[in-house]
């Protein structure tokens, strides 16, 4: 595999980046994930306008454009010869003298990562996976913001330890109000019965989370198949007592879940309608995008 470092394409085993990198040193710097199906990296708009969001909110200048971005991104697949891939595109605040200060670093560093897109297991989607809710609380949105893809992630990871800990695929975490805020590298959604009704519930963005491309979707989605949707303050409780849940990103796309603590669901019809609903979504793009 090549990987992408600045304005160049090197072999994965020496690509290499100074350990006086502030990214490395300090997490300070951003990054994307992105999916591509058949060559075509979906909704790549879409992450490039978030990557310049997330750098803004650092105050760090990307000293690429967005089409020099993308251009990068696809020599580097076809470097790789790879249709189906995970890209992961890093900038980080670059080489500098010790120091926080941002102005000890010249210029950012900017890579890109790619890899065969391997499949999740079958069973996840066929019986879903097994969530806790996290005793390590979201970052207060007015200390690291979520909205920041920032590659400070030691909150997301102290999260993750715990659910491995107790044999968990992934953690759900609170914000310091106690509402459900987001998972360590998804979003949640669940269904709720009011009144025989089912309401799609997914906690809003100023509970502290990341707007990811994958929840928008699935918002618009459930918008036109006529389903009530209910994005707010939710408490743990409104949890448990969901028919259903789910979690979403770019790479899991609509994955179900089967449990979180001790409380046991059904893969249910509103993750499968919305799972199908996303498939043709993608194949729709692709199409467009030919
Ligand atoms: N929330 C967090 C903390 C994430 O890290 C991610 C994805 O990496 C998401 C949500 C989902 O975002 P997207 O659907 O844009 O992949």
């Amino acid at each position: 595999m090549h990987v992408y470092i600045n304005s160049s394409l090197i072999p994965e085993s020496e690509a290499k980046i100074s350990v006086f990198d502030h990214g490395f040193l300090y997490g300070d710097g951003i990054y994307e994930t992105m999916r591509s199906y058949e060559g075509i990296v979906f909704m790549l708009d879409e992450h490039i306008r978030r990557l310049h969001r997330s750098a803004s909110l650092i105050q760090l200048a990307i000293s690429k454009s967005s089409k020099e971005i993308k251009s990068a991104i696809h020599k580097t697949l076809k470097a790789n010869s790879l249709k189906n891939a995970y890209i992961r595109l890093t900038i980080s605040r670059g080489f500098g003298k010790i120091g926080l200060d941002p102005a000890l670093c010249e210029k950012p560093t900017f890579v890109i990562v790619t890899n065969e897109f391997k499949d999740y297991p079958g069973s996840f989607y066929k019986k879903g996976v097994k969530l806790i809710i996290s005793s390590v609380k979201r970052n207060l949105k007015e200390a690291i913001n979520p909205q920041i893809k920032s590659l400070n992630f030691l909150n997301n990871i102290l999260a993750k330890i715990e659910a491995k800990k107790k044999n968990a695929y992934e953690a759900l975490m609170l914000n310091s109000q106690s509402h459900l805020a987001e998972g360590t590298i998804c979003n949640v959604f669940f269904v709720l019965k009011k009144k025989n009704k089912a309401v799609l519930c997914t906690p809003s963005l100023d509970c502290g989370i990341l707007d990811g491309i994958t929840r928008n979707i699935v918002l618009e989605l459930a918008k036109k198949n006529g389903m009530a949707i209910k994005e707010g303050k939710f408490k743990k409780e409104d949890i448990y007592r969901a028919s259903e849940v789910f979690i979403t990103n770019t790479t899991m796309e609509i994955m179900p879940v089967y449990k979180v603590d001790s409380v046991s669901y059904q893969v249910g019809a509103v993750a499968k309608l919305l799972h199908e609903a996303y498939k043709e979504n993608v194949r729709a793009y692709l199409e467009k995008k030919v």
